[in-house]
Order: structure tokens, then C-alpha cells, then sequence
């Protein structure tokens, strides 16, 4: 077959000598100018039609609600609203650390999930391991309930946390806006089982979706002296966040407004910080 001319080419690209597009797409068929006759420099195109392929559909399907075990099932108790460091109930200028229901719908609450792992593991048992963590958030560090949203154990079992719509308590100094998943284990010892994975994906699709966040993040990205989750778990990370279309890291992090100081506390504290000086 003789090489293409100038125009022959320019003309299957679509551009006729008068530059003017010649490739249409009309009621779903798509018009399309070829060559009768690639040896003759003169040919003259001729029209034929291809039946277009419809495109896909657009609209993510919904990711089914994942199977999960409730909080009442494994023998959760009601929060405590006098606990000594989850005291009360939110208020952004009186009780900033309380106990705080989001007021806007979760989707713009939350942007990213965050994953940890308990360390604790009762005898390779999920729910023995779960009353041992409510104990020591309940009563070792005086939280109101346990600090994480979800729980997946060894053999991949979902198990509800905190109520979703509640600020969770697990990743210090970035909890407004995060959701908390814990695997069960010691990822520092131990290597999480590939149900375990396959089952945090799949929860981790689903909120990703249910509350379209933008980003995952492992717990020691916030909080960069803790060895959460673990260094058996972190390199899963990268998957997580690519299988549930999130971007890895900490950028989605949006501190709520009592966190960012106004320009009048700003100048206060430089006020404070003169005085002090002088006095
Ligand atoms: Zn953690």
C-alpha cells in the first residue's frame, strides 16, 4: 500500500483543506469520511456509517451495605456522658472535646478514613478483643465509647463501632472529619489475613462511597510517632485508597473552625505573649 499523501492524511484526521472538522456523530451513528482509495490522489471520500458503542454508564453503582455485626451484638454499652476526657456534649467555644453529633449531612462531615490497628487481640478472638478495647478507651483513657467507627477482624467480620454519626476519638488533634477503621491485630508482629483484607476493602469501598471522601490516610500520617497501623498492614494502604478511588495522605484533612485561629486570636496571643514579656 503507497504511504499516504499530505491530504489524505489531514483528511483522515478529520481536517479537510478548509480545516473544518469532519467527523459527526448524529443520533447515535456516528458519521465518519474514510478513503475509497488510498493509492489515488485524487479519491474522493465517501460517506459510510458505523453504528457508535454506547459509552458507559457514568453513574456509579451503589456498593452494597457491607455485612456487619451491630454494636449491641458483640456487647457494646451505651456511651458515657460524664466520662472524664469525652466529657459532655460538643460545643465549639465551651466544650470543644465533648461528645459531638455531626450536624450536617455525613457526606460533608467526613473526608477521610483513617486505618489503625487495635494491637490488642484477645486469643484470636474478635469480640473478646472488642470488649478489651472498650475497656481501655471507657476506662483507661475516660472516652464516652470506643474511639473507633469500624472494626474488621482476623477472618474479614465487620463489626460497628462509634455511631458514624458521632466524632470519633482515635487519631489525636485530627478526629473532626475522620473516620476511624481498626483492623484487629498487631501489624507490627503479625501479618493480617487475606479475608481481613479483603473485608476492610470492601467497608472501605463502601464509606468511601456512602460518604464520598476524598482521601485515606494510616494513622501514623497524622500522628507521625505512633507505629499505627503497623508495618505489615501499611504497605495494603496504596490499594485501599486506589480500589476506593481515594487519593493516600493527609490532605483532606479540614481542621473545624475552632481549631484554625481567627485573626483576633492570633493577635490576642501575640498581645498575650508581649505583656508577658514585659511584665
Ligand atoms: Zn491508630
Amino acid at each position: 500500500m503507497n504511504a499516504l499523501s499530505r491530504r489524505q492524511f489531514l483528511t483522515l484526521l478529520g481536517l479537510g483543506c478548509s480545516g473544518t472538522v469532519v467527523a459527526s456523530s448524529c443520533s447515535g451513528l456516528l458519521g465518519l469520511l474514510i478513503l475509497a482509495q488510498q493509492n489515488q490522489e485524487d479519491a474522493v471520500p465517501q460517506m459510510v456509517t458505523i453504528t457508535a458503542t454506547p459509552l458507559p454508564s457514568v453513574t456509579p453503582q451503589p456498593i452494597a451495605y457491607p455485612l456487619m455485626i451491630p454494636r449491641e451484638a458483640w456487647g457494646a454499652l451505651t456511651p458515657n456522658h460524664n466520662a472524664e476526657n469525652e466529657n459532655g456534649f460538643y460545643d465549639p467555644t465551651t466544650n470543644p472535646e465533648g461528645w459531638r453529633v455531626y450536624d450536617v449531612p455525613l457526606e460533608q462531615a467526613y473526608q477521610t478514613v483513617v486505618i489503625h490497628h487495635s494491637v490488642i487481640m484477645e486469643n484470636n478472638d474478635d469480640v473478646a478483643t472488642l470488649l478489651e478495647i472498650q475497656q481501655a478507651h471507657r476506662n483507661d483513657r475516660g472516652w464516652a465509647d470506643v474511639g473507633y467507627h469500624y472494626f474488621v477482624g482476623r477472618e474479614g467480620i465487620v463489626y460497628e463501632g462509634r455511631d458514624i454519626r458521632v466524632r470519633g476519638t482515635h487519631t489525636a488533634g485530627f478526629n473532626t472529619g475522620s473516620v476511624g477503621v481498626c483492623l484487629l491485630g498487631d501489624y507490627t508482629s503479625q501479618l493480617p489475613t487475606e479475608r481481613q483484607i479483603r473485608g476492610a476493602e470492601g467497608l472501605i469501598n463502601w464509606l468511601a462511597q456512602r460518604l464520598e471522601l476524598t482521601h485515606l490516610a494510616a494513622h501514623n500520617m497524622f500522628n507521625t510517632t505512633t507505629l499505627c497501623p503497623g508495618g505489615n498492614l501499611l504497605p495494603y494502604l496504596g490499594m485501599f485508597a486506589a480500589n476506593a478511588n481515594l487519593m493516600l495522605g493527609t490532605d483532606g484533612y479540614i481542621p473545624p473552625p475552632e481549631q484554625v485561629p481567627t485573626q483576633e486570636q492570633s493577635a490576642c496571643r501575640c498581645c498575650q505573649c508581649d505583656k508577658n514579656a514585659m511584665t
